[in-house]
């Protein structure tokens, strides 16, 4: 059987992290889901998956994982992937996957969300399409709000509770700076935080961002327009606990940063700079934790 050896399916993909050029919080559901508006970017911060991909042998999910010390069984969101596609195609196979981790974890970037999609692009590359676009999304969404997002990739608006997407062409690369303390937030704390910040979303209230110019900004080419309306709706509840993110924001701005703002729901900030030298000069500033990052396009052909 050694000829089958040949037949091994060997795939290599970026999973790149996300920040939110825009996120409100609109309400909370009666399924406990919070409504969002939110503009997501992939930028070129990116975990790296290898996915071996062989058919003829008994069907197994391996991880391995490098960089970080994160669980590789069924708690890991690359399993978890995995063992959907597996089960929605009704195929089997070994499927062995290597996850090199860059992505800071449990920072606003999205990195497990992005590991999972990618795992499935790789398994859908590798499996020859077996699923259609439609079914992969519903995959995604099954898997998590921002896994739809990182498997579209690129510039999207996205609605509900993030899965409903709409693609945003940009006219022009932004150019960033992303940095991340120490601070640790919980995103359904940070929700939580939310509720009671907006009381409970009870129609009263009345939120901060100008979507349409930031969307019509990032449509025509000018990230300075742009800048000015980027927006983050956890940004009154979350920076007042963390210091060391107020602090990096400050310094982006102090760096030349257009604008600087919180990731999510942090704690993770970036700073959107005028040009690839502006932010590698200000990333170099801020030292470690500071990632020099440019915007990515779809991944979608
Ligand atoms: P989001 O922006 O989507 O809220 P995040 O960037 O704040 O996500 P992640 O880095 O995706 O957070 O990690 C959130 C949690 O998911 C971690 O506490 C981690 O234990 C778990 N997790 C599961 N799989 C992964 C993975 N492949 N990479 C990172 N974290 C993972």
């Amino acid at each position: 059987m050694i000829h089958r050896a040949q037949d091994a399916v060997r795939i290599m993909r970026p999973a790149y992290a996300k920040i939110n050029l825009y996120l409100d919080v609109l309400s909370c559901r009666a399924d406990g889901y919070h409504e969002l508006l939110t503009v997501m970017q992939s930028i070129s911060l990116h975990d790296d998956i290898i996915l071996y991909y062989e058919p003829w042998r008994q069907g197994e999910i391996r991880l391995r994982i490098y960089g970080a010390p994160l669980p590789t069984d069924g708690r890991n969101l690359v399993y978890r992937a995995a063992g959907k596609y597996m089960e929605a195609t009704g195929q089997s196979a070994r499927v062995s996957v290597t996850l090199r981790k860059k992505i800071p974890i449990a920072a606003g970037l999205a990195g497990g969300s992005s590991d999972a999609a990618a795992t499935l692009l790789a398994l859908w590359e590798a499996s020859g399409h077996a699923l259609s676009r439609t079914q992969l999304m519903e995959l995604a969404a099954e898997l998590g709000s921002d896994v739809p997002f990182c498997l579209a990739g690129g510039t999207q608006i996205c609605r509900g509770r993030g899965e409903i997407l709409e693609p945003l062409p940009l006219a022009a690369p932004l150019y960033a700076v992303v940095a991340i303390g120490r601070e640790h937030v919980s995103t359904p704390e940070a929700f939580r935080r939310m509720d009671q910040y907006y009381h409970g979303f009870d129609g009263s209230v009345m939120h901060g961002g100008a979507p349409d110019v930031l969307i019509d900004a990032l449509r025509q080419g000018h990230p300075a327009s742009a800048a000015e309306t980027v927006y983050n709706a956890f940004e009154p509840v979350i920076l007042p606990t963390c210091p060391q993110a107020r602090s990096l924001r400050d310094r982006l701005l102090e760096a030349g940063a257009y604008t600087a703002h919180m990731s999510g729901s942090g704690p993770s900030v970036f700073g959107l700079f005028d040009g690839e030298s502006a932010a590698r000069r200000a990333a170099a500033l801020l030292g470690r934790g500071a990632y020099a990052v440019r915007t990515v396009g779809e991944n979608f052909p």
